[in-house]
């Protein structure tokens, strides 16, 4: 491709309400333009890129066995209200209304519609396994979409849903997808890692996250270097201690605490109840009946685990006008041991389980309570886990202090069962002759936000930093002058015509390569090339011209200088050492 034929507007100034480096990038390196606020437009080069990242995960599902299939966007309301998903998805789905009235869904996913298909298509064991996948574009009403391609409202997503007979033959088909993630995310050159993860709004049994070390992801993962257990902290659990066990007290024990309404207050003069002595009562709205919740004045309440354990759809902090009516008391000076209205449930962390000992609020402005026996003075509904995990906490597994990082999720795995198929109707006739429902699996990967991943990952300060796999033309060839009699574009011309054949004969591969034929400054044309990425950069000026070579730039190497030879010889060998050093160190050249 020529500079000149394509479109590659690099900017100098990222807009300022890009926010993190790869959305900055994304804009400055030409790839993508905004047209409204998270919705962009591919421009040439970003889609190349593009191309090339959802090109390896076709090649990787289709070598596990999965089919390429390629389903509406566009959707019919009344599956998603056969799955329940209409009224638990609400907050992120789209919806329209054609010219006769009747309503329509984006698709944010299509769990329904593939479901659907299976009820319609699949009758009998002998259909099965299946693995139907597409890649295609999806919608989400995000409210703030930020950060470029990372929270979008529209964006590009493989999806891929598998069928099987049994819990153990779908676990084999979850098993091939989480190989293929890894090969995929490898080939993409990112480094990924599996945790286990929330399975959420999709829901399911079993389910793990992909995800990207990265300062501005989204997530917060807790890992164990020692054993190598590693969970979103939505999710994550620690071998922390319970609380201390001590001597109960007769009763609990009402005592004045004028103006305190915080765990803080309460843990200084003329109180001293340390944090870890403290029971924080929270009032929550879950779908819009109110709980209370109880955790140590310590920890924090951990929202995600909240809805997963109780399993409610939504789930709200209650207002002061809720909860005074409910309790009697503001918050600050709230509990569970009195006036507490026998039908709302009471929801405490594992961590409080035996906690004797206790200070909690007194449902009474300005009091509280000591000596708290929670299993003899509280009516507990339900004990769960509860609380966020913290960074230094000993590893539930082997003891050794987790860690806290961010990321992130670029692919998710789940176990699925027979949530969807039960409702759809998705069965099929067994070998018995019974007719069961199949057992699924679903398994999503965002290309938009994997590609946005490799940029956050892949970058300095001159620019992007593309592996080989995934830029959009691997080689840039700059002659320093361009008028078409010119050596050094006539040698240009010359390597752009023969280094990619050459290549493609001796590895089997493309070699895709970007003539800069721009008459513009040597200082732009670099730093343009810089800021693009592109892997190699031959660099052809009068100086090294006059000695017969040209120059060679790795992105992030050293300048080399090859000889000319009259069939390029040693520019085509360069780039076959560099290919066969790389597949040697097992990385990307
Ligand atoms: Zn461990």
């Amino acid at each position: 491709m020529k500079w000149t034929q394509t479109l590659v507007p690099t900017l100098r100034e990222a807009p300022n309400d890009a926010e993190i480096v790869s959305h900055k990038l994304l804009l400055r390196a030409g790839l993508i333009r905004k047209l409204a606020g998270g919705v962009y437009t591919f421009l040439p080069l970003g889609l190349r890129a593009l191309r090339k990242v959802e090109q390896i995960i076709r090649e990787e599902m289709d070598r596990a066995g999965a089919v390429e299939v390629l389903m509406p966007a566009l959707q019919p309301p009344e599956i998603w209200q056969q799955s329940g998903r209409y009224e638990t998805a609400s907050n992120v789905l789209f919806k329209l209304k054609d010219s006769g009235g009747r309503e329509w869904l984006l698709s944010p996913t299509a769990e329904e519609v593939i479901t659907t298909l299976a009820a319609n298509e699949i009758n009998s064991y002998r259909q099965l396994p299946k693995n139907f996948y597409q890649i295609s574009l999806k919608f989400r009403d995000e409210i703030r979409p930020r950060f470029g391609l990372m929270r979008a409202k529209e964006f590009i997503m493989k999806d891929a849903y598998s069928f099987d007979t049994t819990d153990e033959n779908a676990m084999a088909s979850y098993r091939k997808m989480y190989e293929a993630y890894t090969r995929i995310f490898a080939r993409c050159g990112l480094k990924a890692f599996p945790v286990e993860a929330d399975t959420g709004v999709i829901g399911g049994n079993y389910s793990h996250e992909f995800m990207v070390p990265a300062e501005t992801g989204e997530n917060e993962v807790a890992f164990c270097e020692a054993c190598g257990y590693a969970a979103n902290i939505e999710k994550a659990t620690s071998g922390i201690p319970k609380t201390a066990a001590r001597d109960a007290g007769a009763a609990a024990e009402k005592f004045a605490t004028p103006g305190v309404v915080t765990i803080e207050a309460l843990s200084k003069e003329p109180y001293k109840v340390p944090a870890n002595r403290q029971i924080k009562t929270l009032i929550y709205i879950a779908d819009s009946q109110p709980i209370i919740i109880l955790i140590r004045g310590d920890d924090q309440l951990n929202e995600t685990k909240l809805l997963a354990k109780t399993g409610a759809v939504a789930a709200r902090p209650a207002t002061a006008e809720e909860i005074v009516p409910l309790l009697g008391a503001k918050p600050g000076s709230l509990g569970a041991v009195v006036n507490v209205p026998a039908p709302v449930p009471v929801y405490a962390d594992e961590r409080l389980r035996g906690a004797n000992d206790m200070t909690t609020g007194a449902n009474e402005d300005g009091f509280h309570l000591k000596s708290v026996s929670i299993e003899r003075d509280i009516r507990v509904t339900a004990w769960f886990d509860l609380r966020t995990v913290g960074a230094g906490e000993p590893c539930g597994k082997c003891g050794k202090a987790l860690k806290i990082r961010r990321a992130i999720e670029v692919g998710h795995v789940f176990k699925l069962g027979t949530k969807y198929s039960e409702k759809l109707n998705a069965t099929f006739l067994d070998v018995d002759g019974t007719r069961k429902p199949c057992v699924m699996g679903c398994y999503g990967i965002g290309a938009t936000r994997t590609l946005q991943a490799i940029i956050e990952q892949g970058n300095d300060k001159d620019g992007v930093v593309w592996p080989w796999s995934v830029a959009p033309y691997q080689v840039c060839i700059t002659p320093l002058a361009v008028a078409p009699e010119s050596p050094a574009m006539q040698l240009a011309e010359k390597i752009y015509a023969v280094l990619p054949e050459r290549f493609k004969q001796a590895t089997g591969q493309p070699m895709d390569v970007m003539l800069d034929d721009r008459d513009e400054r040597p200082g732009v044309k670099f730093k343009d090339a810089d800021l693009v990425g592109f892997p190699f950069r031959i660099s052809i000026g009068e100086k090294s011209l006059a000695k017969g070579e040209v120059e060679i730039k790795p992105r992030t190497g050293p300048v080399e200088f090859v000889k000319i030879d009259d069939d390029l010889k040693n520019v085509c060998d360069y780039f076959l050492a560099k290919m066969t050093e790389a597949a040697l160190a097992g990385k990307q050249p």
